[in-house]
């Protein structure tokens, strides 16, 4: 059924608003020219304000997996080791590909349903006496399973160990949904997407690196031409891009930054965090009678970009989704790896509103009993109750 509003409630690539659309909705213009020098450089700077950096941003026509790449190939050598913070699907891949590689990853192993905790890395940095950990990759929201680390809690917990491993964050899904501060929090490497928080279509990876990064980046080993920092920092005779770059997703940029200012960036945090636990009240008034459940089980680790949402035993969320987009033309997110059928994952970052997140819970609530799911009843009722009181409307 394709009739009406397609809500997509995807955790990722999200609603391209139209003002967005409207802005890419225009011909080329030459990438080595001043047209196009002005629109980046007012992009970057606005990136800036958005990672809360002084540093250096990069980017690439990519999507995640080549900034998750770029990272790797640009700071270490073959068998360097490095250290994953397993949360989930994610975090675990970002590893593999180091592996690949010829990294030696070391895991420090994670309950995918609870945050990392800080005391645990000061362990592991402590024990490595050696000091041969060159770097701890973390994922600041876990997109496969809805739960968000505290970064600054883990930056304090290196240091406490007194360790000069680089700190590589993964904020694929966080960026510009939640607050992300790259200086304050002592991050040396931030990978991110352009088809999240930054409500434009796929294609476009970003690395924001500390002068500490850039350093070891230096002296790096792993072979590396595309994805090379120095030849993007440094230029070439055409321009600062390894190959052409991808005006129209400057063009979108230039509008979504200009978005995320006007409403002011606590604004969208803050509203993001309101449809989030819109969100989590509908799930928790489902959860009776033995109904679906929040993935993430620590209330205080809930992302405020995506729900996943744990279903009862014996009944498939796959097929749950599938209810929902025949019939209501809402498309939810699947579970990944081993949460694969187990969970659906109902995204809440980007562009929309009330309405919005109100209308894909409800079809949710519908399709739960259509499918014959055990549930309590009254999910958007509590979410539409949590949003006039007063603890949102003050
Ligand atoms: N990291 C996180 C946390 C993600 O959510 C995703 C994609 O959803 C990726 C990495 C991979 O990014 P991409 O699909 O853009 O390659």
């Amino acid at each position: 059924m394709n009739r009406g509003w397609h809500f997509y409630q995807n955790p990722g690539p999200t609603n391209i608003p139209e003002r967005v659309l409207r802005a890419m909705d225009r011909g080329n213009i030459d990438f080595t020219g001043a047209a196009f020098k002005a629109i980046a450089e007012e992009c970057f700077a606005g990136l800036k304000r958005v990672f809360k950096t002084d540093r250096t941003i990069l980017a690439y026509p990519a999507t995640g997996h080549g900034a998750w790449e770029a990272a790797l190939v640009n700071l270490f050598s073959p068998g360097d080791k490095v250290l994953v913070l397993e949360s989930g699907f994610f975090s675990l891949n970002w590893g593999l590909r180091g592996a690949a590689f010829g990294l030696e990853v070391e895991t420090l192993p994670n309950d995918w349903r609870t945050a990392i905790e800080p005391g645990k890395l000061e362990d592991w940095l402590r024990d490595d006496r050696e000091h041969a950990i060159k770097a701890v990759l973390a994922v600041h929201c876990e997109t496969s399973t809805g739960v968000v680390n505290d970064i600054a809690a883990l930056r304090r917990a290196i240091d406490a160990a007194r360790h000069p491993a680089l700190f590589l964050v993964d904020t694929i899904s966080s960026l510009a949904s939640m607050d992300f501060r790259m200086d304050e929090w002592g991050v040396d490497v931030v990978v991110a997407g352009s088809q999240k928080g930054l409500m434009l279509p796929t294609g476009m990876a970003f690395t924001a690196a500390s002068s500490r990064a850039l350093a070891a980046s230096a002296e790096a080993k792993l072979p590396r031409v595309y994805w090379d920092w120095r030849r993007l920092i440094e230029g070439s005779s055409q321009s600062f891009w390894n190959g052409t770059a991808p005006v129209h997703l400057f063009y979108g940029l230039q509008e979504a930054l200009r978005m995320l200012e006007e409403e002011g960036l606590d604004q969208v945090f803050a509203r993001h965090h309101r449809l989030a636990e819109a969100t989590r009240r509908a799930v928790q008034a489902w959860r009776r009678n033995d109904g679906p459940e929040i993935f993430a089980s620590d209330p205080r680790a809930r992302s405020d970009s995506v729900t996943a949402v744990l279903m009862p035993e014996g009944h498939n969320a796959d097929a749950l989704r599938q209810l929902c987009l025949d019939r209501f033309n809402v498309s939810l997110g699947g579970g990944l790896d081993r949460l694969r059928g187990r969970v659906m994952r109902i995204g809440h970052l980007g562009d929309l509103n009330e309405p919005t997140i109100l209308g894909a819970i409800a079809a949710v609530e519908m399709a739960l009993e259509l499918g014959g799911v055990p549930h309590g009843r009254g999910g958007v009722q509590a979410a539409m109750e949590y949003l006039v009181s007063d603890a949102v409307i003050g």
